[in-house]
């Protein structure tokens, strides 16, 4: 799931992931409760975050392992918030593609700039989140068009970008992005996971291979390029 701040990625992977049967797993949710919890990890990235900047590749994945890997056991995710950058989804199809299990589909959630701030500015006065203020909002949004442009070109040339219109009442942002969804699986050839909802195995089956193992793959390769190209980036 792609999208810029505010443009409701989170809430939408909970729907899209409550729709599948599988799990929703947020690198900003991880990064906040590491923060939260005074880790070590928390500490070093919250200078990080409170800016508006990206944590280093190796932190994501490094918080990212866990919970993904305990998902992917029960069944799969929808992945929101990485990858953020043509850095960490190359990480992810050099190890995905020779196995067969490359991302396939990405998710683009977009919206206005003014609707964004107008969202941001909203949800820092009710929840108090320190990086939804003013000055840190205007260089999320930069830090996000930045990335956003490569990001997006290379899931368009390289597999297939969904765009949906993210300035859309929740419910129908929900319905769009899963029609799109289920339209791209099938033109794709990717098992038909139809019968979510009815609580049947072959779901859980399906939303496995669907799901899990390009997120996988993903930090399997960011911990791989860590140790062996540590300079690159
Ligand atoms: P938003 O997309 O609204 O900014 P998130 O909760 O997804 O909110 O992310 C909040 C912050 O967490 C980001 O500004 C960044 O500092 C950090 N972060 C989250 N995911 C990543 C990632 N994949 N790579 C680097 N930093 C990340």
């Amino acid at each position: 799931m792609i999208g810029p701040p505010g443009c409701g990625k989170g809430t939408q992977s909970v729907r899209i992931a409550g729709h599948y049967g599988i799990e929703h797993v947020s690198s900003g949710d991880l990064l906040r409760r590491h923060v939260a919890e005074r880790t070590t990890i928390g500490r070093t990235v919250e200078q990080c975050m409170q800016r508006g900047d990206l944590v280093p590749d190796h932190i994501v994945m490094d918080i990212l392992r866990k919970p993904v890997e305990a998902a992917s056991r029960r069944g799969g995710y929808v992945l929101d918030g990485f990858p953020r950058t043509v850095a960490q989804a190359e990480a992810a199809y050099r190890v995905a593609e020779p196995l067969g299990a490359a991302v396939r589909i990405a998710l683009y959630l977009k919206a206005g700039r003014a609707e964004l701030i107008r969202r941001l500015l909203a949800r820092g006065a009710q929840t108090g989140r320190t990086d939804d203020t003013e000055q840190v909002i205007s260089h999320r949004l930069d830090v996000f068009d930045e990335a956003a442009g490569p990001l997006l070109a290379y899931y368009t040339h390289r597999e297939t970008l969904i765009t949906i219109d993210g300035d859309q009442p929740v419910s129908h942002v929900t319905e769009a992005a899963i029609r799109r969804l289920d339209q791209a699986r099938q033109q794709l050839g990717m098992p038909d996971i139809s019968l979510a909802g009815t609580g049947g195995t072959q779901r859980t089956h399906q939303a496995t291979i669907s799901a899990t193992t390009p997120a996988r793959a993903a930090y399997a390769a960011l911990s791989t390029r860590r140790h062996t190209d540590p300079g690159r980036h």
